[in-house]
């Protein structure tokens, strides 16, 4: 089933596009959580980490290529940035289109909350 992502893609609903090429699409994330969030997603739509193929190996090394591009365009990459793909439930996934997270901007903490 589609995603609001494939609208995105497909310039149906408006997004803050920050890159674009054959395999991938990268735009800022409608609510961010540091000063640069942006959102990295392949353009096939790919539901989740387990839904990953051989042949999609190009566009998910793609989604590293670019978050460094971004990274250092935004001036985050020296200070450093989070990437993260959340995977189904308990990865916290709210959007079944795979995409990686690009969090910077400032201090991001632990990895994950202590308890
Ligand atoms: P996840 O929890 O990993 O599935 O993250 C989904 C992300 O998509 C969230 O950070 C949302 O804020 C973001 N998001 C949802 N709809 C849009 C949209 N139309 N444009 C940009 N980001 C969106």
């Amino acid at each position: 089933m589609s995603t609001i992502f494939s609208k995105i893609i497909a310039k149906e609903i408006p997004a803050d596009i920050v890159y674009e090429d054959d395999l991938v699409l990268a735009f800022r994330d409608i609510a961010p959580q540091a000063p640069t969030h942006i959102l990295i997603i392949p353009k096939r739509e790919i539901a989740s980490a387990n839904d990953v193929r051989a042949d999609d190996e190009a566009a998910l090394g793609r989604l590293f290529t670019v978050a460094a591009k971004i990274a250092a365009e935004d001036g985050i990459a020296e200070d450093g940035y989070r990437l993260i793909v959340n995977c189904n439930a308990h990865g916290g996934q709210e959007v079944f289109h795979l995409h990686m997270h690009l969090l910077g901007g400032r201090s991001l903490g632990p990895m994950l909350a202590r308890k």
